[in-house]
């Protein structure tokens, strides 16, 4: 889990750093980290409201749909937070508004971490932009190698030329 302790930030401006693992997020199913999840929060903290801006960098292994070779996407996502106890806030805006009161000590924010990575995945997962695919004939990845399947064919479309007689007598 991640959290933001809210009774150790300080009053204006701080950072805080740290490194989650995929299952501390409850992603270890669903992605596969090159690295752990490098977190950053700047934190304002200003009376009764903690304005934070998080950032996540990470690096993840996919598989590319059309040639099958895995390959690695870096991430960098941001999540904007507003802590505050000012009910009108909460569900205004774009950003993860939490309400807090007096006797709250911390927030539990790893569900906007988690839907923020699974979203940063793409739908479509192509290794790079042009990816020349697989050989449909013998299987060959025409980004590392090449096969002569094409030219197979070609030379036996001659072969069949060749055996056509004409006769026009
Ligand atoms: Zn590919
Ligand atoms: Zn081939």
């Amino acid at each position: 889990m991640v959290k933001l302790n809210f009774a150790a930030i300080k009053e204006g401006h701080s950072c805080l750093e740290l490194d989650v693992a995929s299952v501390d997020i409850d992603l270890a199913e669903f992605i596969e980290f090159a690295y752990p999840v490098h977190i950053v929060h700047h934190l304002d903290k200003v009376s009764n409201e903690i304005y934070v801006k998080t950032t996540l960098s990470t690096s993840v292994n996919l598989e590319c749909d059309v040639c099958l070779d895995s390959y690695k996407l870096d991430l960098r996502e941001t999540i904007d937070t507003i802590l505050t106890k000012d009910s009108e806030l909460v569900d205004r805006g774009e950003e993860e508004v939490y309400l807090i009161s007096d006797s709250t000590t911390e927030i539990d924010i790893t569900d906007s971490i988690r839907q923020s990575l699974l979203l940063a995945i793409p739908y479509k997962k192509i290794c790079r932009e042009n990816c020349k695919g697989l050989c449909p004939i013998c299987g060959v990845n025409f980004n590392h190698e090449q096969c002569t399947c094409a030219n197979e064919k070609t030379d036996s479309r001659w072969e069949a030329l060749k055996n056509i007689t004409f006769e026009n007598k």
